[in-house]
Parts: C-alpha cells; structure tokens; sequence
C-alpha cells in the first residue's frame, strides 16, 4: 500500500511593514544593558569550549528557576555581558536563545506567528523614524534563522479573543480589527491622564527593580518643549502605538482586545512621559535624537521592566 505523507502547512509571519528591515547592527544594546540574561542548559557546553573558560567565570547558577535555564550569564563591573567586548559577543555562534530573539516580541496563535520589535534596541527604533508609508501588517520570514515558531507568547490551543466580556471573535475578524486599528492616530490623553497611565506601568515594574517617577511640571515643560515639534513626529508615534497592536500578548488575557488597547493607550501616556523628561534634561526643543532615546526608555519599561499581567489590567481609580 502506498504511503502518503500529509505535510503540515508552512507557519506565515506577520509584520509591521516598518518592522521588515530590521537587521542586527550590532549596537550591543542588549549586551551592555545590565539585565539578566538565562541560558539554557543546551547552551552551556557549546559556550564553554567557545569561551574556553571556566564555567564560574561567565556562569550565575540558577537558583529556584525553571528547568529549562542553567543559569544567568555573569555580568562585568560595567554591567556589561562577561562576553561583550571590543569587538561585539565573544561566544556570537552559541550564543543563548534569548540573545539570538532580542528584540523580536513574538506571539503564536492559530493563525502564525506575530512579530513586534523591543524599540529599546535602537536599530528598531531608528525604523519608526522611516519614511512615510501607510502602515500594514505584511508577511515576511520567520525572524530567527532556524525557527518555524520562534519564542514567544504560545496562544496555538487559545480561542480568539474577546471583542467584548461576552463576546469572542472570528479569526478573521481578529485579523481586520488589527490591521484597521495599526492605522489610527493616538488619541491624545490630556497630561493628568498620560500621568495616570504612566504611574501605572511604572509601579507595574516588581521589585527590586523600580523605575523613576514622572517629572514634575509636566505640563509647562510640554509646552514649553515639546508641543512645538510633536506634530512633526505625528507618523512616529503613530508607528510605535501600532507595534503595541501587533503581536499583543493581552489580546489572550480575560480582557482580550479591551487589554490592547490598554497597553497601547499606557504606551503612547509613557512615550510622552519619556518624551518630555528626555527634553527636561537636555535642556532643549524636541528633535529626532531626544524622541528616540525617549522611545528607546519607554520601552526598557514597558517590554523589559513591568509585569505584562499587571501593565494590560486596569488602573485603580
Ligand atoms: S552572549 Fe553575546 S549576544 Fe548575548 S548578551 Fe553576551 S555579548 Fe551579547
């Protein structure tokens, strides 16, 4: 009897089309930033005859943590990674799998696998800054060589999310809903409310971690440096609110699409925020440079600092 093999069909990546470009520029942003970085335990002899050293030198052993992370990688006096030097990652080709995903933000779901970028990595946040062009959700390749489904937030056995406490969506719906919602303009929170929503996220970050509490005189500051060139950098924010859209790992929270927009709402109240506190300290009018470092901030909080369960849930009012 003749054999017939059933192939499973390709997976399909999705993207922001301003998102397509990225490539690794080798910024070291992500070696130098001082936060824990895990291994696997696949990674840890690959690693060691790469380094050539002995594991107490660049390993942290893991204590309570899962068992798929043998440890932390050390950190040098500078905060920088054991293996970060002049000329970039010392253990480049076996490097841990989270090295290799920064800054892709991944979400699996039944119809692909969804990608967003941490802007923190300021190769990703030079491409908010490109030239105009509608924004759309595109397919493109897998962002990891060598992975069909990358790491990330795995929703393949979730049902759609909720357009309304009682109400699921189709996929196809979900899929129309994202690619209208990527083309709208922030809404514009006043200040006092940009503030709440900031205050949010800010205690979102656990323990022993915190981050800076908003400036004072947000408003004056706003106006006096900032509003003169916001409408100038319009199509950037616009850009970044829809890469909280995409790839959502809130839309499979109890809240589904209501906790989206949350979290895209907090993101646009924390890149004013950031906004006007990079402009408080350099003393100057916004321009493309204080943006970018405001948005590179904004999402060393949002991606890499809060809680995701506490960032996507209400503010207390
Ligand atoms: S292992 Fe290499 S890529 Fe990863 S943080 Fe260290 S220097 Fe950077």
């Amino acid at each position: 009897m003749k054999q017939v093999h059933i192939l499973a069909a390709p997976v399909k990546t999705f993207w922001l089309n301003f998102h397509l470009a990225y490539a690794c520029q080798h910024s070291g942003a992500c070696c130098t930033s001082g936060w824990p970085i895990p291994v696997e335990p696949d990674r840890v002899i690959p690693i060691r005859s790469l380094a050539a050293r002995r594991d107490e030198e660049w390993l942290v052993p893991a204590v309570a943590a899962p068992a798929d992370v043998a440890g932390t990688l050390a950190l040098q006096a500078n905060g920088h990674c054991v293996f970060h030097g002049d000329t970039g990652c010392g253990v480049y080709a076996s490097r841990p799998a989270s090295c290799s995903h920064f800054p892709y933000v991944c979400l699996i779901d039944r119809r692909g696998v969804h990608v967003t970028l941490s802007h923190f990595c300021p190769t990703a946040a030079s491409l908010l800054f490109a030239p105009e062009a509608p924004i759309a959700i595109v397919e493109g390749p897998s962002p990891v060589a060598g992975f069909d489904v990358p790491e990330g937030l795995d929703a393949r056995e979730s049902l759609p999310p909720l357009r309304s406490p009682d109400r699921l969506m189709t996929w196809e719906a979900f899929s129309n809903w994202e690619r209208a919602e990527v083309g709208k303009q922030p809404t514009a929170p006043s200040l006092a409310d940009a503030a709440v929503l900031f205050e949010h996220a800010r205690v979102a970050v656990p323990a022993p971690w915190a981050w800076a509490p908003a400036p004072a005189d947000l408003e004056r500051t706003w106006q006096m440096l900032v509003a003169p060139a916001w409408p100038r950098f319009a199509p950037v924010a616009q850009r970044y609110r829809a890469a909280k859209v995409v790839a959502s790992w809130a839309a499979y929270t109890d809240e589904g699409l209501a906790a989206v927009l949350r979290v895209a709402d907090a993101a646009d109240a924390v890149l004013r925020v950031e906004t006007i506190r990079q402009c408080m300290s350099a003393g100057r009018v916004l321009d493309a440079d204080l943006l970018k470092q405001a948005i590179r901030h904004s999402d060393l909080l949002l991606v890499h600092y809060a809680d995701p369960s506490v960032l996507s849930s209400g503010t207390k009012s």
